[in-house]
């Protein structure tokens, strides 16, 4: 068990020095993460069509986590299916990231596993589980995700698109900490618990 303030440095920590830290914890947090299936992504072909979800694609090394990205798609297989031809090509800019990422460790796309975390059709929902599972992975070592304001999750109150989340102390939880939402309409500005 890890506390806040140590998971606080891991999620948001930007310096060297706080790499095995992060690595360790995001680890942790990773592996509360439950899965419907996991399935190599080279094998991405197998996979049922016209899945709608949330599903994260890592990889790990010496049982630590070092790859990860939490997505989101009304058509799972073709998105992962996207994904891995663009990894082989190697040219599209949004992936340099993940090839840093992966080079740094010596890995390549035999190393990557694909996760399903939520099947619905539900997109509020979708989102939900997108924007959890994100923070639980987030760091900047192990994790190729944009930043979190960037996610289309609904303000509860608005409806409106843009939100801010943050890591909260919760030391009565199994895992503690929780998400805080802060909505960046000017007119809602609601905060509340995600998680
Ligand atoms: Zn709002």
């Amino acid at each position: 068990m890890y506390k806040y303030s140590d998971i606080k440095i891991a999620k948001q920590s930007k310096n060297e020095s706080n790499r095995d830290l992060a690595i360790k914890i995001s680890t942790w947090d990773f592996n509360t993460i439950k899965f419907s299936s996991v399935s190599k992504l080279n094998e991405i072909d197998l996979f049922e069509k016209n899945v709608q979800g949330v599903y994260v694609i890592f990889s790990k090394l010496n049982d630590e986590l070092s790859f990860s990205y939490v997505g989101i798609s009304n058509n799972i297989r073709t998105r992962l299916k996207t994904h891995k031809s663009n990894i082989e090509k190697g040219v599209d800019r949004t992936y340099k990231p993940w090839l840093k990422l992966l080079n740094k460790n010596n890995q390549n796309i035999d190393d990557l596993y694909f996760g399903i975390i939520l099947i619905s059709d539900n997109e509020q929902e979708r989102f939900k589980f997108e924007i959890i599972n994100i923070m639980k992975v987030w760091n900047k070592f192990t994790n190729v995700n944009k930043r979190l304001r960037d996610r289309k999750y609904h303000c509860i109150n608005c409806g409106g698109g843009m939100i801010n989340a943050t890591y909260v102390s919760s030391p009565d939880k199994e895992i503690p900490y929780s998400i805080k939402i802060k909505c960046i309409r000017k007119h809602c500005k609601k905060k509340y618990m995600l998680i």
